[in-house]
């Protein structure tokens, strides 16, 4: 076996164990993405200098004898719209092509201070705007599974390298289900936690009060270590929620029996693909069959959710954006006076889901529409908040189809921008509530692609989601797990 085929549990044993040094690990992951990368095009930069520095240091800190962090040594990947101090953070824009921030991120700075080796930042939808990661100014990224298609998005690079064993771990970032619907794509577990669980500190801005940090792995044990890391109270993220220290690799036994399920009604849609939501209702047999009470329960929001997501996302970033004017950050073009200058330089700098996303978002707010459009949406995203809560007096976990179907070939969605936001009508809901929401491999498809489920537990609840997941991946009864993948070595 070789080392990139590891889950990151198993890369911390090999490491504490000093049966391989984290040099050697980050070696393979390295030569791995070398050899799979022209092809996938996953990252968008890499960075082998630097995680074979840590690396290194974490080596010589462990023959010193050094007390060192389970993950010390393991290497993962970053999504590009999280702040790295002194390496590029471009959103996948051209706007920020060349910015290169002057800080880390709150949650880079807890992987630097164990010791986790930086292998690359990973593509993205602009701005995470987008579910294919087709809106890269730069490329797409191709799906490992099938290289026809795409890995999902925005979080496609994350996704799409964590598949190819390119990275055992990657972070990524959901506004309204950009690592689930991603995740799911590709055939791992992609977790967002609780709203404010992990700071948003350095995270570039898309939708504030949505916009979340969260793991994209390969197993639930995985996120589990990767969340207890990045998840606290941190005082320079004002929504961040106090008290949240917590270690979720404590005990991720699963206990099915009694576990209250509601299966959702509106995610056995006729209108999915019937082996996405047969994989959905096997699921549910399996708990059931564990001592699970499972019980069909309804979301009756889940359509105006999407059109509520679709006015309250835009009108933030409207405002969030406003800050790209070619004087404070990155790309900047001159003009004749200083309007012409930030219409030029916007106007170069964004591609069109952006500029359309700021224009839908500027209409919404806008005196004599806001009420009739933002102030709507954000009574709808109340009601759906009273929903999820009444559900949880009964409930403990929400059972549904992390996407309507597996993913899509390239090229399919991009001229119809309704079709690809559609994509996403079954990770909007819990968003709007703020809600933890875990995707996992629900079964193969007979196209051979995977496919996904979404779990979604009451605020703080991640470890209700890390251990049915856990559960499901131990009772799995599919392979393969991975891609099949053959190139020649230089591609
Ligand atoms: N696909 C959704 C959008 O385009 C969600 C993106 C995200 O979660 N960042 O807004």
């Amino acid at each position: 076996m070789e080392l990139f085929e590891n889950t990151a549990v198993e890369l911390s044993r090999l490491l504490r164990t000093k049966e391989v040094s984290a040099v050697d690990v980050v070696r393979s992951f390295l030569e791995r993405i070398e050899l799979l990368d022209p092809h996938l095009k996953a990252f968008i930069i890499r960075t082998p200098d630097m995680a074979f520095n840590t690396a290194k240091e974490v080596d010589n800190r462990r023959i010193r004898g050094e007390e060192m962090h389970p993950l010390a040594g393991v290497p993962v990947a970053i999504k590009d719209n999280i702040s790295t101090l002194d390496l590029p953070t471009t959103c996948a824009s051209r706007i920020l092509e060349n910015y290169i921030p002057p800080y880390d991120a709150t949650v880079i700075a807890a992987l630097k201070n164990v010791g986790m080796p930086f292998l690359g930042k990973t593509n993205m939808d602009e701005f995470a705007m987008g579910s294919s990661t087709e809106n890269s100014a730069f490329f797409p990224t191709c799906n490992p599974w099938d290289l026809s298609r795409v890995p999902g998005g925005s979080s496609g690079g994350s996704a799409a390298a964590v598949s190819a064993a390119m990275a055992p771990l990657a972070l990524g970032s959901d506004t309204g289900g950009s690592i689930r619907q991603p995740a799911s794509f590709c055939g791992v577990t992609g977790l967002r936690p609780t709203y404010g669980r992990v700071s948003r500190y350095g995270l570039v801005a898309f939708a504030s009060s949505l916009d979340q940090v969260g793991t994209i792995t390969l197993t639930a044990l995985d996120s589990a270590l990767l969340l207890s890391l990045i998840a606290g109270y941190d005082p320079l993220d004002s929504t961040s929620l106090p008290g949240s220290e917590f270690d979720y690799t404590d005990d991720l036994e699963p206990d099915i029996k009694n576990l209250r399920v509601g299966l959702i009604k509106q995610h056995l849609s006729a209108d999915f693909d019937q082996e996405v939501t047969d994989a959905v209702l096997k699921a549910a047999s399996i708990l059931e069959e564990y001592g699970a009470e499972v019980q069909e329960v309804s979301l009756p929001l889940t359509d105006y959710g999407l059109g509520a997501y679709y006015l309250i996302a835009p009108s933030e970033a409207s405002s969030n954006l406003g800050r790209y004017d070619g004087v404070r950050y990155g790309y900047a073009v001159n003009g004749e006076n200083i309007e012409d200058m930030f219409s030029r330089t916007r106007g170069e700098g964004f591609g069109p889901e952006v500029k359309r996303r700021i224009m839908i978002g500027t209409y919404a707010l806008s005196a004599g529409y806001y009420d009739a459009y933002y102030l709507q949406a954000m009574k709808v995203r109340t009601l759906i908040r009273n929903d999820y809560k009444a559900l949880f007096n009964d409930f403990d976990i929400l059972l549904g189809a992390a996407s309507p179907t597996p993913a899509f070939k390239i090229g399919e969605k991009t001229d119809d921008p309704l079709q690809m936001y559609l994509s996403d009508i079954c990770n909007i809901t819990d968003s709007l509530a703020g809600l933890p929401s875990l995707a996992v491999l629900s079964g193969i498809h007979s196209s051979g692609l995977p496919m996904g489920m979404q779990l979604t537990a009451s605020p703080m609840q991640e470890i209700m989601l890390l251990k049915t997941a856990n559960f499901f991946e131990k009772s799995r009864d599919f392979s393969p797990l991975r891609p099949v993948l053959e190139f020649s070595e230089g591609g």
